[in-house]
């Protein structure tokens, strides 16, 4: 989420676990011994409510993946299975930032020692936020940077490429003016939106299940070739998709997680299959970041 200061960032992220389904016993239990292990298991009281995590941006490589003394488990293993959200994204350092590449690739944290290594799961969604420069108010209405359009573009080169290729859904968060506070747009209500998540998600574990693939779960989770069967788009979305690929210079990794994004917009529609409307969502979603690039 890219937005100036105060344009609610940092609510909606805290919000996103109340949209997701509540923890499966399995899950649970894998959740605990994680938080067991990192000594964060507080009078041994239990939730289902998914973990959301969130680091400050002076966070070391060991608090942010594990390791240091005893080898415990950090941030985005205490996050397994939730949400771990970084704000001020570019104000981490970018070494840590990178050691996120890993885990989000693979769900999990490999902590190398000299004669053994660790592992800790680290299934997560990541959310991070930053405002569009260091001033924080780029490209909001009368205003001009005193650094200049170098002020954004250098800001935002904060985050290398390889890691923003692994963020999925991009969007621009605007200030909100007094005029949306005095008439507040309908909203739809968090258990409604809630309701709507669970089921696309039953449609996603049944797909799976189906396939023999109960380990997969969700369509993030999905192998690339899988993604490619369960998400084969009609032929005008294919189109979509392929001129998109050409023209925004996709890499293989941003082809298959479009298609995945798409995948789970169909399901949210209850679509059997993935149309040009939910490429042309999905393509959007990284459109935002690609733009973003284009500056920096
Ligand atoms: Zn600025």
């Amino acid at each position: 989420m890219v937005g100036p200061p105060g344009s609610g960032k940092s609510m909606l992220a805290a919000r996103l676990p109340s949209i997701l389904p509540p923890l499966s016993a399995a899950e649970l239990l894998e959740v605990s011994m994680v938080h067991s292990i990192a000594g964060q298991l507080s009078g041994g009281k239990l939730s289902d409510r998914r973990p959301f995590r969130t680091p400050h941006h002076s966070a070391t490589m060991a608090a942010l993946v594990g390791g240091g003394f005893r080898a415990r488990p950090g941030e985005a293993s205490l996050a397994h299975h939730g949400v771990l959200f970084l704000d001020e994204f570019p104000e981490f350092s970018p070494q840590v930032l990178d050691a996120l590449r890993q885990p989000l690739e693979s769900g999990e944290c490999i902590i190398a020692r000299a004669n053994h290594r660790v592992s800790y799961p680290a299934n997560i969604q990541l959310v991070a936020a930053m405002n569009p420069c260091r001033c924080g108010m780029a490209g909001e209405p009368g205003h001009s940077c005193a650094r200049g359009p170098r002020c954004m573009s250098d800001y935002q080169a904060r985050i290398s490429g390889p890691l923003m290729d692994r963020i999925d859904i991009r969007i621009d968060v605007p200030a909100v003016s007094a005029v949306d506070l005095l008439r507040p747009m309908p909203a739809e209500k968090s258990a409604d939106v809630a309701r709507r998540v669970a089921r696309a998600r039953d449609i996603q574990r049944d797909r799976f299940a189906a396939a023999g693939l109960s380990d997969t779960g969700t369509n993030a989770r999905c192998s690339t070739a899988m993604i490619e069967t369960y998400a084969s788009p009609d032929p005008g979305g294919l189109q979509l998709l392929r001129d998109a690929a050409e023209r925004m210079k996709f890499s293989a990794r941003g082809y298959h997680r479009v298609l995945k994004v798409a995948r789970t917009l169909a399901d949210l529609d209850g679509q059997e299959t993935v149309g040009r409307i939910h490429l042309a969502e999905a393509i959007s979603y990284r459109m935002a970041g690609e733009r973003l690039t284009a500056v920096a």
